[in-house]
């Protein structure tokens, strides 16, 4: 459910603040009623969706100024929404009553894609982002001591202008520290009319030695999260038919893509299922 659209952060490699123009968030009685009329038809699960889905801000029906956390919590009041999610985040909008959401409201799934790009000072700043590192950090912990299980998920660049090798170790130190679940992760490239686009200094060669040592570090850890569920049981909601007979394809509390065999019609159906076994990107399960 789309709530926000555009963008006013001007990120220096970025051009949506350019083609989608300024941050517009979509009147709060609309997006509650959209909600309603969801549940009616059946829907469990509602995403609220955003350039910059956390600067969203409405008016409630007393016309009060109300934020991210306030349009969750009431959208969770409807009995038949059984989960809500939310993307994609800015650091400098994660404000405390929306970290507290997370402790609080049971509705809203323990994952959150929270794009850093990268772990130097240096770069952040030179990208524009208007946090550093540390302003992450303190987030991440903030958002652990509400929800310790909290599963994390980021965007990285690499290769942006004038990262050095300092940075981009930088960058790798992080990852190590904070543990995403899963991250996307691209080369730096030029787009037209962005601050960054003259500066490209980085060889291609050495953007892809980078970007292959970090998507191996990855990989490595979305394999071992992956891993830890295996012999566990796990919330998930069953979405769709998978390639295979009476194959059905679901998403588990932490946004993991869970598959399983079963004779009966799983869709839309939330179960505790058993996780037999994992791949890089996935769990099976036995319900
Ligand atoms: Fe805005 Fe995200 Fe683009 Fe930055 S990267 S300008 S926050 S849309």
């Amino acid at each position: 459910l789309t709530i926000q659209e555009g963008c006013d952060k001007f990120c220096h490699f970025c051009v949506v603040p350019y083609t989608r123009g300024p941050e517009y968030s979509r009147p709060f009685n609309e997006i509650v009623d959209e909600a309603k009329i969801l549940s009616e038809n059946g829907v469990s699960e509602i995403i609220l969706l955003g350039q910059n889905v956390n600067a969203y801000h409405g008016k409630n029906q007393q016309g009060k100024q109300v934020d991210l956390a306030y349009l969750i919590d009431t959208i969770s009041e409807i009995e038949n929404i059984k989960r809500i999610r939310y993307m994609t985040s800015h650091p400098i909008d994660m404000n405390d009553s929306l970290i507290d959401v997370h402790g609080k409201n049971s509705k809203l799934m323990p994952f959150l894609h929270l794009p850093i790009q990268s772990g130097s000072d240096k770069i952040l700043k030179e990208m524009n982002r208007k946090h550093n590192v540390a302003f992450y950090r303190k987030i991440v912990d903030k958002l652990r001591t509400e929800r310790s299980d909290i599963a994390l998920s980021s965007d990285f660049i690499v290769g942006y202008p004038n990262e050095s090798d300092k940075d981009f170790e930088e960058t790798m130190k992080f990852i190590d520290e904070i543990e995403f679940v899963i991250a996307y992760s691209f080369i730096y490239s030029q787009r037209p009319g962005t601050p960054a686009q003259k500066k490209d200094n980085i060889p291609l060669a050495q953007k892809k030695a980078r970007l292959s040592a970090l998507q191996s570090l990855l990989k490595e850890q979305q394999k071992n999260y992956n891993k830890s569920f295996v012999g566990k049981k796990l919330e998930v909601l069953f979405e769709k038919k998978g390639r295979h007979k009476n194959q059905y394809i679901g998403r588990s509390i932490y946004n993991q893509s869970v598959f399983t065999t079963s004779e009966t019609n799983l869709i839309n159906k939330i179960t505790n299922a058993k996780i037999t076994n994992s791949t890089d990107f996935a769990l099976e399960s036995a319900v």
